[in-house]
């Protein structure tokens, strides 16, 4: 089969004056109007419940926003599952998504579950074995049976959704672990499909304890492209193919270090697009009058301090602990820095109807309250913790404020928020701790400092150099890694996947000349 050839007639619509869809070419006139179809697990909306009646409002976020204009006003769908189990109305959900689809200009189609699916697929299969697994913390992973099953299933139901709201040479994009199958069974009528994980790729140490690692391979063999954040996670997953198919076809392009081409029942391409955000609107955010002010209150109410923060949605990936550990001993080793810095910790909630993440927010909250009870004194107090949500304008005020951010992920698909952080500090100050395990590491790691998160003596010397860091070493280091954000947005990352899926060529593979993964502090 000729992939690049089936491709080329179903390349999706673009003009090419909209932001995203620069790389990607016209139709071919025989297929009319080709449509841009996104699967993911969850619609970009949030449904809300106020005295028992529901509403819909849009979600935000550096992935909607760069997704929205390929979508929009070009018959283009999003489908996915809305978050909510079958006690609600089929109806009454499908009324509230007309109106937003009609202000967001493309289609929002929902996928519906019942509460077993949910929890055997959700809670089941995606968070309790691929999340765990894939994040290379296997002794976390409960390897159930019915999980897989259901995951099939569950898979099934998007497979069924898609087909009916699309047409043979539309573009598919399946987004992330919770829809690896999906590409299989759309594969002989929806041949035009690419999958991209968000989340790490592991080791085949790691992966072979899968007990469907050959089908979970076979199924990310069956789109046309296979994306992965860094090229650490595409060559995890090729030795992954090797160990599994020893026999079957790679093709590396020579010279080049862009990505590769199984052949495996069909063709495949593998490459590499890391992530990013909307550089642009958060430093936009960052500079707007009301949020300088809202700066300029936290530091009067930190007045004399440095402030070091943390945000993470609520999981055990992020290091939190770990984090929190090292705080205790840089202040038990540095006594002169009682008193002189404050680290702040937005924990953003998350799978709250898990029970090993309402245990972890327990843990979270005893350690916090153990080091602010050995600590604080009358006038201050060493962990600000809050666990909430925050608007924008309030995230861009904590980034700015913030002297020194703190990531320090066990390991992170990409980790958005190290890139929010440098984005709003367009006066090139600020900090960067970045975990080494962290896929932003091989953009940012040459400015950031960078962290082992499991060595606690190590990210205690690292944030004492980041707190007495000279200002001209603070300035190089920010300006590179701001500059690294801005020429790699979420509008570069958008259009090179969906050029190289429409295209379907390794050329078209965007080049990357970035630093390797792990860059050593000097
Ligand atoms: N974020 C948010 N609300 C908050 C705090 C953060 O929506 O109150 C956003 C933040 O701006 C970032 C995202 O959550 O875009 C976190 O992304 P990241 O890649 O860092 O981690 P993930 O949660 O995807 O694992």
């Amino acid at each position: 089969m000729d992939p690049g050839g089936q491709l080329k007639e179903g390349l999706i619509s673009g003009k090419p004056s909209l932001n995203g869809l620069k790389g990607v070419r016209k139709l071919g006139q025989n297929h009319g109007e080709k449509r841009f179809i996104v699967v993911s697990n969850r619609l970009p909306v949030v449904l809300e419940e106020h005295n028992g009646a529901l509403s819909v409002k849009s979600g935000s976020g550096g992935l909607i926003s760069a997704l929205s204009p390929a979508l929009r006003d070009r018959g283009g769908s999003w489908i996915g599952w809305l978050g909510t189990s079958d006690t609600v109305s089929i109806k009454g959900i499908k009324s509230l998504l007309g109106p937003i689809s009609s202000q967001s200009g493309y289609r929002l189609l929902p996928v519906f579950m019942t509460q077993q699916e949910v929890k055997l697929f959700y809670q089941g299969f995606c968070n309790e074995i691929i999340w765990p697994l894939f994040h290379d913390l296997q002794s976390r992973c409960r390897f159930e049976p019915s999980y897989w099953e259901t995951y099939m299933q569950v898979n099934q139901k998007f497979a069924k959704v898609t087909i009916k709201h699309s047409d043979r040479w539309d573009l598919i994009w399946v987004n992330d672990y919770h829809l690896i199958p999906l590409g299989r069974m759309l594969k002989d009528k929806r041949p035009n499909c690419a999958f991209f994980l968000h989340i790490p790729f592991p080791p085949p140490d790691i992966f072979m304890k899968l007990p469907w690692r050959q089908q979970v391979m076979d199924q990310l063999l069956s789109y046309r492209l296979t994306a992965f954040q860094t090229e650490r996670d595409a060559d995890n997953f090729l030795r992954c193919f090797k160990e599994l198919n020893p026999r079957s076809r790679v093709i590396t392009p020579k010279g080049r270090d862009r990505g590769f081409k199984i052949t495996h029942q069909w063709e495949t391409v593998v490459g590499t697009f890391p992530i990013s955000i909307d550089f642009l609107h958060f430093e936009g955010l960052a500079k707007f009058p009301k949020v300088r002010s809202k700066v300029a209150q936290i530091h009067k109410a930190h007045e004399g301090r440095k402030i070091m923060l943390g945000i993470d949605r609520l999981d055990y990936t992020k290091g939190i602990l770990e984090r929190f550990r090292a705080f205790e001993l840089l202040l038990e080793r540095n006594p002169e820095l009682l008193g002189k810095v404050t680290m702040v910790q937005l924990l953003v909630p998350s799978r709250e109807d898990v029970t090993s993440y309402r245990n972890l927010r327990e843990e979270i909250e005893r350690e916090a309250g153990r080091i602010i009870g050995r600590f604080a004194t009358l006038d201050w107090i060493p962990i600000t913790y809050m666990y909430q949500s925050i608007g924008q304008e309030d995230l861009a005020a904590l980034y700015r404020a913030a002297h020194v951010g703190l990531v320090t992920s066990l390991k992170d698909g990409m980790n958005l928020v190290s890139k929010e952080y440098c984005a709003c500090h367009p006066d090139n100050d600020g900090v960067l701790i970045l975990s080494e395990f962290a896929g932003s590491a091989v953009e940012l790691g040459a400015g950031a400092i960078t962290v082992n998160p499991y060595d606690m003596e190590g990210m205690a010397a690292a944030i004492k150099t980041a707190l007495f860091m000279p200002h001209e070493e603070r300035r190089q280091r920010m300006s590179l890694m701001r500059r690294r954000i801005k020429a790699w947005d979420v509008f570069r990352w958008m259009d090179s996947f969906l050029s190289t899926a429409a295209g379907l060529t390794l050329s078209s593979l965007p080049k990357r000349e970035l630093p390797p993964i792990i860059r050593r502090r000097s």
